[in-house]
């Protein structure tokens, strides 16, 4: 299957190595173009707020937001997820296509970046969760399934075609999220 990356910035190249260690072809996605024929997408980490700037320079948002709605099978990670809700606490929504309002840079000073394990609904077992700077899930609207909590904070969701963490799956050994989403990916084609 070809997987596409959004390769505008942030982690993009971990996603890529995860899908290729599995059998897939990654695609870096930079433009309207690179969208054709893909069984899936990933929106990385990143910074979301320079994600979204390099979506619209690029041309690229409303193409991949049109590809999303009509179903393409879409796994956005931490900035990626921002990037994805219809609901930003006080800012203005990029590509706002999930029934989620998020909470930027939410878990605090602190802890603004930490491991631990969890299970995440679908996966057997615990599974290593990274965060950095991550955002959490304030509110799930409409049909959104809520896959994941950690500190009683909503961390992973799923809503028909896409899904969303505030933690980085790519960034640990363990490729069972990335199974997960290759699925998904199968079950939508
Ligand atoms: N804090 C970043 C943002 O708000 C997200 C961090 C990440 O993707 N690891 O966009």
């Amino acid at each position: 299957m070809k997987i596409g990356v959004l390769s505008l910035q942030g982690g993009f190249a971990e996603h890529m190595r995860q899908i290729e260690s599995l059998g897939h072809e990654a695609i870096a996605i930079r433009n309207q173009c690179d969208l054709e024929d893909l069984s899936g997408i990933i929106l990385p980490g990143g910074e979301s707020t320079t994600i979204a700037k390099l979506l619209k320079v690029t041309g690229l948002m409303e193409p991949l937001k049109n590809k999303i709605k009509n179903g393409l099978p879409t796994f956005g990670t931490c900035a990626g997820m921002i990037l994805l809700a219809k609901d930003i606490d006080g800012e203005l929504s990029h590509l706002a296509l999930m029934n989620i309002k998020i909470k930027r840079n939410a878990f605090g000073r602190q802890s603004a970046s930490f491991r631990t394990f969890s299970t995440i609904k679908y996966i057997d077992k615990s599974i290593e969760l990274v965060f950095i700077r991550a955002p959490y899930v304030e509110e799930v609207m409409g049909d959104v399934e809520i896959l994941g909590k950690v500190e009683d904070k909503i961390v992973a969701v799923r809503e028909g075609n896409i899904i969303a963490t505030a933690f980085h799956p790519e960034l640990t050994e363990d490729l069972s999220f990335m199974k997960y989403f290759i699925k998904l990916c199968t079950s939508f084609k």
